[in-house]
């Protein structure tokens, strides 16, 4: 063995401990830290031909790296939609890497079935029914994809030709419906061979982001032949919701495979105020669910769901003499893109079990409440002005005059070391997003935020 490895090895525990005070010095300043730090990062250096061993290399990160990284884990870092990591989900991702299983076949230890139970944890946190099958996939992206990819084959099914057999040209022209799609679907539309142009936006409610049910009657009218729907249970800039109700009744009409995208508004469902706004979720073909937004599991992890794990496996299949035979219960290597892959559901198994349904609860409503004090914040400062009403957990706001790409630029640029929020275009104009989703953030980073904004913008103009 290599001595530095000799070394390592023999030093294991203390080497943990050290890298376990570490983090726990990173996590105790993420409340004071820029949360932007400066945009800049150590010069580059050849690749070390003689390892530093990794008490060396601790101290090295600690001192270069570390204080270059965002404080996207703290409460304050409201861009995009991104969660934190709940101490239970810490837990649990640390002992992921220290177990390394391979949650890809089932000829080895009880991994694989940890990772069917948290699925069904999942599925009862979501109110989904039993027929709904599912596993862990890297994030938002990829499980729409899986979704599609299984629509695909359904497709291909009512079209009479295996796609997973013959490719995607065996399918023709495919028509994907939606309203106000997130841009990774058009990505996993280009991946599937589907092409970008498959995807015909569908006109939404007046002054909304969620798809016309009318509008999208007439357009499935216009299709020939079965296609896709895909509807949003939350956009990213006002967190509108598509009517899943209305959009299920239509299938008495017309042929369609209905994905639901409901990355991060899924969530929805785990506060009884809310949860209308997802009622018929579970009618859905195949669903899309991330948890490293809301969950607040590390990243990358997300669930995709899916009622006909039956096509699914004839997309996924790794048929292989060394991996045993498909069996009832497929194993996950035949049902994702990856064969091997880390055991991302521990950390969602620890962060359920740790806090249970409640705990996850109080942290989606806390997090609704705080983007509805901010909401309010923004309505009485009168240099500001609310793009949208607040309808879950995304405030959507820009300048009360002259709300140019540059100008709102410079406000984000002015708070960033206080809060981050990232930019964006709503109806046409340029607006900033604060998306709440960390499980740390309460009223008092929502006065924080305010008194920031307040202060950033008498040094705007
Ligand atoms: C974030 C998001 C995605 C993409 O998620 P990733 O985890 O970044 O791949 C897809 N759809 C919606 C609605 C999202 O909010």
């Amino acid at each position: 063995m290599h001595p530095r490895l000799t070394t390592d090895l023999a030093e294991l525990p203390s080497l943990l401990e050290a890298t376990r005070l570490q983090a726990a010095e990173m996590l105790g300043r993420l409340d004071e830290q820029p949360v932007v730090p400066p945009l800049r990062a150590p010069a580059p250096e050849p690749l070390p031909e003689e390892g530093a061993g990794l008490a060396a290399t601790l101290a090295e990160f600690a001192r270069t790296w570390a204080p270059l990284f965002s404080a996207s884990a703290g409460p304050r870092y409201l861009g995009f939609v991104t969660g934190g990591v709940t101490p239970a989900a810490l837990a649990g991702d640390w002992l992921t890497a220290a177990a390394d299983q391979n949650p890809a076949s089932a000829l080895d230890g009880a991994a694989p079935e940890l990772e069917r139970r948290t699925i069904a944890w999942l599925r009862d946190l979501f109110g989904l029914g039993a027929a709904h099958e599912g596993t862990f996939v890297s994030g938002a992206t990829m499980s729409n994809t899986v979704g599609l990819a299984i629509a695909r084959e359904w497709l291909g099914q009512r079209a009479g030709v295996s796609v997973a057999e013959e490719g995607a040209a065996a399918l023709g022209r495919v028509t994907v419906l939606s309203g106000s799609p997130h841009s990774s679907i058009a990505k996993g539309l280009s991946m599937l061979g589907l092409g970008r142009t498959a995807l015909i936006p569908v006109p939404t409610v007046q002054g909304r982001e969620a798809v016309d049910p009318v509008a999208l009657e007439r357009a499935l009218t216009q299709v020939e032949g079965p296609c896709v729907v895909v509807a949003n249970a939350g956009t990213v800039n006002t967190v509108d919701y598509d009517d899943l109700r209305a959009i299920t009744a239509l299938r008495e009409r017309h042929d369609f495979w209905l994905h639901v995208d409901a990355a991060f508004g899924g969530f929805a469902a785990l506060s009884p105020d809310h949860a209308d706004l997802v009622a018929g979720l579970d009618a859905a073909d195949s669903i899309c669910i991330d948890l490293h937004k809301w969950l607040n599991v590390p990243y990358d992890s997300a669930v995709q769901f899916t009622r006909h794990q039956d096509l699914q496996v004839r997309v996924f299949q790794n048929a292989a003499a060394y991996l045993g035979p498909l069996g009832e219960t497929p194993d996950h290597v035949h049902l994702t893109p990856e064969n091997s892959r880390r055991l991302r559901a521990l950390a969602a198994w620890f962060t359920l079990r740790a806090y249970g349904r409640d705990g996850h609860r109080e942290i989606v409503e806390r997090n609704i409440a705080c983007a509805c004090a901010l909401g309010q914040a923004i309505k009485t400062i009168p240099g500001l002005r609310l793009l949208a009403p607040v309808r879950l957990n995304v405030v959507c706001f820009t300048l009360a005059e002259d709300p140019t790409a540059e100008r709102l630029a410079d406000l984000a640029a002015a708070l960033a070391e206080e809060a981050f929020l990232t930019p964006t275009t709503y109806a046409g104009v340029p607006a900033l997003r604060a998306a709440f989703s960390n499980w740390r953030t309460t009223q008092i980073d929502v006065h924080r935020i305010t008194e920031a904004l307040k202060g950033s913008l008498d040094r705007l103009s």
